[in-house]
């Protein structure tokens, strides 16, 4: 069984005591491929030492979170392309919308939301796309920018069945986290309805820890756990969810 984290952020603090050995247990538990989403220039020094330890399994995007857009976005902007530039990336992430936490930059993540898109052409990169509070505005950008081409994840799909479907209409896939695995959060009644092509995994580790761990800091090894709930709302063994969402992963993200 292979699986991919397509979203973990392996590279936080959290991690600073015992990184090396939270990521060789996820190794060893069949999570080959770990995808780190940047938050913002702040971040970037440490996810790209996590990558340089593990060159082969963890794979560092880069992008400028929206809870992160501040008033020195352009400067952090200007950072995500030069990064960018190096070709050292395998997507633009994470990126999108946040009005939960603040809505004082609002316009302002709007834009960096809508630029970081462009350079996700530009560079022929798929993208992991954060939405919280925001899906009407933010769809409606990568509405407005998607093309044939574009391709990316809505991360930690939590939406009902009308975001679903908005989301497969334009091409884009769903990535789907712990929350699945809590009772009364509705989600795996959605998730039944989704057609498995469209489906991915993700921990967002540390955040999000799906049951029987909730509450307590997530990891990429826990990925299975997931994969077994998507499995049992499926009806379908666990080995065939990892095949599937595993190839819905790389036809998004380019892993060599
Ligand atoms: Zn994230």
């Amino acid at each position: 069984m292979i699986l991919v984290d397509t979203h973990t952020h392996l590279y936080l603090e959290q991690f600073d005591e015992d990184r090396t050995e939270v990521v060789e247990a996820a190794i060893a538990q069949d999570v080959k491929w770990m995808l780190l989403p940047n938050i913002d220039g702040d971040s970037l020094d440490d996810m790209k030492k996590l990558h340089l330890e593990f060159p082969n399994n963890c794979l560092p995007m880069m992008g400028l979170h929206p809870t992160s857009v501040k008033e020195n976005y352009e400067e952090e902007l200007r950072l995500v392309e030069k990064e960018l530039q190096t070709g050292k990336y395998i997507a633009v992430g994470e990126i999108g919308m946040d009005l939960y936490w603040d809505k004082e930059y609002a316009e302002q993540q709007k834009d960096a939301f809508r630029r970081q898109l462009k350079m996700a052409k530009k560079y022929n990169l798929p993208v992991s796309i954060h939405i919280r509070d925001s899906f009407d505005i933010a769809y409606h950008i990568v509405k407005e920018e998607s093309t044939d081409k574009l391709q990316g994840i809505f991360h930690c799909f939590t939406g009902g069945k009308n975001e679903a479907k908005q989301i497969m209409d334009i091409g884009f896939k769903m990535g789907i986290g712990g929350i699945v695995t809590f009772k009364n959060a509705g989600l795996a009644e959605v998730v039944e309805t989704i057609p498995e092509k469209y489906l991915v995994l993700e921990t967002d580790a540390p955040f999000l820890t799906p049951a029987p761990f909730r509450g307590k800091r997530n990891q990429s090894v826990y990925l299975k756990y997931i994969a077994e709930k998507l499995a049992e709302i499926k009806s379908k063994p666990v080995e065939e969810i990892a095949e599937i969402t595993t190839k819905n992963a790389l036809e998004v993200f380019t892993i060599e």
